[in-house]
């Protein structure tokens, strides 16, 4: 492991000015994440700043009806939270599908959005990786690929994205709150993370120094009859081989509104926009669904190893959409 400076600051501008100083630098959550990543030598931060304590742990009711959570919530407390439970509850199943009790008491919202692909090659020094090392080409593009991207990859990386909580927050409309040396901004949570294109190394849409300092959720309307599944390997402690977070609004046996997102299957969170258009006004019956999963997945471009990934996506899809429609 490469040694490293650690910082502290006084405040959140403190920090963001500490770590804009630094060419080589990340900021420091509950490390579940980075700090494995620095031990394999993937990621060799010359300067951590921690921000742990810095940002704010509390999940607060905004007048207008949206809930602000504070990067540092961790996911037991998110996924624990009433509110979330009763209005969001796509969101709390995501956070208790992912990872383990433990961790999940040390990971926060700000790093969870924010953690690395699983790619084994990433992880794997020895092999190329464009993400990981720029230019040295992608392992998994004729290795093993059967965890990998079927959507909206490139020749430069067919990495996924690896966190439950994201695909949720996708489906949520969430808007992702930062601060960075050049003052505050907001974003769609949908704009966070990248497609790789020709730069895979770059993960999101964020400059360097920039903190998340909280996530808000929309007025709930109908996240409420909304859930989150996920197909894995094993039945707990695995990453998603593809999941769906998905909320339906049925009147009168006619699909008023939904929607969907899908992880596991590209280098961001998917939102289904397609699927969700494909819906509307449509009988909220099965053959609705498997058409708008179908409508989705049809720019699925499979490598070797996942053919398995879009008949899933597509099967997952329509049985969550069924199962939410008959909870009526
Ligand atoms: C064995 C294992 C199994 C797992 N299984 C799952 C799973 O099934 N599903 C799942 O979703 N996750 C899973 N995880 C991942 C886990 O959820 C993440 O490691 C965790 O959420 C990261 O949060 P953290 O606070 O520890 O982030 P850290 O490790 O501290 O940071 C992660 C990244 O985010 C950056 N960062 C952190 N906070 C901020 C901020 N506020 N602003 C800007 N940048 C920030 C850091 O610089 C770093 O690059 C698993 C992890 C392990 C080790
Ligand atoms: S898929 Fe992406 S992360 Fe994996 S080896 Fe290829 S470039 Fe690296």
């Amino acid at each position: 492991m490469k040694p490293f400076r650690y910082e502290r600051a006084e405040d959140i501008s403190g920090a963001v000015a500490t770590l804009a100083r630094e060419r080589s630098g990340e900021f420091l959550a509950g490390g579940t994440n980075l700090v494995d990543l620095m031990k394999l030598d993937v990621m060799k931060p010359a300067v951590l700043v921690d921000v742990r304590l810095l940002t704010s742990t509390a999940i607060e009711d905004l007048p207008d009806g949206r809930l602000r959570i504070g990067a540092a919530v961790t996911n037991s407390e998110l996924a624990a939270d009433q509110r979330i439970r009763a209005r969001y509850p796509m969101l709390s199943q995501a956070l208790l599908s992912g990872a383990s009790g433990q961790l999940r008491n040390l990971a926060t919202t700000g790093g969870n959005l924010l953690q690395r692909t699983r790619c084994a090659y990433f992880y794997d020094t020895t092999t190329p990786c464009n993400k990981r090392e720029p230019g040295t080409g992608c392992s998994a593009l004729e290795g093993c690929n059967s965890d990998h991207a079927i959507l909206g990859a490139s020749q430069y990386c067919v990495a996924t994205h690896p966190s439950d909580m994201a695909v949720a927050m996708t489906a949520l409309d969430a808007v992702v709150r930062i601060q960075g040396p050049g003052g505050e901004r907001e974003i769609p949570v949908t704009e966070l993370h990248r497609l790789p294109g020709e730069d895979p190394e770059r993960d999101t849409t964020l400059e360097h120094a920039e903190l998340v300092t909280a996530v808000d959720l929309p007025p709930s309307t109908f996240s409420a009859s909304s859930t989150y599944r996920k197909v894995r390997e094993r039945a707990s402690y695995a990453f998603a081989l593809v999941s769906v977070a998905a909320a339906l609004q049925v009147a009168d046996g006619v699909v008023r509104d939904a929607r969907i997102a899908l992880g596991g299957v590209a280098h961001k969170p998917w939102r289904a926009h397609k699927a969700e258009d494909a819906m509307r006004g449509r009988p909220a019956v099965e053959e609705s669904f498997r058409a708008a999963a179908e409508a989705e997945l049809a720019a699925a471009a499979p490598l070797r190893g996942n053919a398995y990934k879009a008949p899933l996506a597509a099967n997952l899809v329509t049985r969550t959409l069924l199962d939410l429609s008959e909870r009526r």
